[in-house]
C-alpha cells in the first residue's frame, strides 16, 4: 500500500539563513538531490528569501514553500503574508500549524483550518502540522491532541480537500531536542491519524502522504521511514546542513 505513495522530504528552514548561506545550502542541494526518483524534495524558506529559491530552484528537483501564511485574502493586515503572494513567487507548499506558531503566536485549530483552506483555494499544498506536547503524551492524550487538531481542518475544508494536502506528525517534545520518536511511537500516531481519516474516507486516507518530523537526522531517517505509514519527514535542523539533508532526503 505505501509503494502507492511517494515519499516527501520537506526542510523547514525556521529562522535561519542570510542570502549567501541560502545560496551554497540550495546548490549543494540541487546538485545531491538530482538523482531522486521515487521521493520529492523541498524547503520551506522564510518570506524574503522565496525569490532567491525560486531563481535558484525551478527545473530542479527541489521545490519550495513558505512556512506561514495569512487567512484572509488581501487588507489591511500589516505584517501579514497572503497565499496569492506565495504562489506569485512559485511556492507550491506551505507549513500550516506548526506547534511553534500554535505555542508562540496563539494559533488555535480554527485559525490553522482557515489557513489550510486558503492556501488550499491559491493551489498550495499545505503541510498540516499535528503533534501533542510531553505533558499530553503522559497524560495519555496524544490521540485526543491529534484527532482535535485534524478534525478542525476535516471540518473546516472537508475530506475531500485533506487529499491534497500533506499531514506531518510532530510530536513538540521531539522538535529540536535531539529526542526523536522511536520509529514505533511515530507509527502507531501515523497509523492512528491514517485509521481517522479512512472512517471518513478510505480513498483519501490511502493516497495523504504522512511525514514525521522532530529531530529527524541523516542516521535515523532510515528507520523511520521504512515504518508503513511513514511517507518521509518534515526536516528542521538537519535541513540547514547539506550533507545532512541530501541524505535524509535519499532515504525517502
Ligand atoms: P527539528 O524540527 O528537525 O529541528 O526537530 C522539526 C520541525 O520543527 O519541523
Amino acid at each position: 500500500e505505501k509503494m502507492a505513495r511517494a515519499g516527501l522530504v520537506a526542510g523547514n528552514w525556521k529562522m535561519h539563513g542570510n542570502l549567501e548561506q541560502n545560496e551554497a545550502l540550495l546548490a549543494k542541494v540541487v546538485a545531491g538531490t538530482r538523482a531522486l526518483q521515487n521521493a520529492g524534495c523541498a524547503v520551506c524558506v522564510p518570506f524574503p528569501y522565496l525569490a532567491q529559491a525560486g531563481a535558484l530552484l525551478s527545473a530542479t528537483n527541489v521545490a519550495w514553500g513558505a512556512q506561514n501564511v495569512s487567512q484572509h485574502e488581501q487588507g489591511a493586515y500589516t505584517g501579514e503574508v497572503s497565499a496569492s503572494m506565495l504562489t506569485d513567487l512559485g511556492c507550491r507548499y506551505v507549513i500550516v500549524g506548526h506547534s511553534e506558531r500554535r505555542a508562540y503566536y496563539d494559533e488555535t485549530s480554527e485559525l490553522v483550518a482557515d489557513k489550510f483552506r486558503i492556501a488550499q483555494s491559491h493551489g498550495l499544498t499545505p503541510i498540516l502540522c499535528v503533534g501533542e506536547t510531553l505533558a499530553q503524551r503522559e497524560a495519555s492524550e496524544t490521540e485526543r491532541v491529534v484527532a482535535e487538531q485534524l478534525d478542525a481542518v476535516i471540518n473546516t475544508a472537508g475530506i475531500e480537500a485533506i487529499a491534497r494536502s500533506v499531514i506531518a506528525y510532530e510530536p513538540v517534545w521531539a522538535i529540536g531536542t535531539g529526542k526523536t520518536a522511536t520509529p514505533e511511537q511515530a507509527q502507531e500516531v501515523h497509523a492512528f491519524i491514517r485509521n481517522r481519516l479512512a472512517s471518513n474516507n478510505e480513498a483519501v486516507a490511502a493516497k495523504v502522504q504522512i511525514l514525521y518530523g522532530g529531530s529527524v537526522k541523516a542516521n535515523n531517517a532510515n528507520e523511520l521511514f521504512a515504518m508503513s505509514d511513514i511517507d518521509g519527514g518534515l526536516i528542521g535542523g538537519a535541513s540547514l546542513i547539506a550533507e545532512d539533508f541530501i541524505s535524509i532526503c535519499l532515504a525517502a
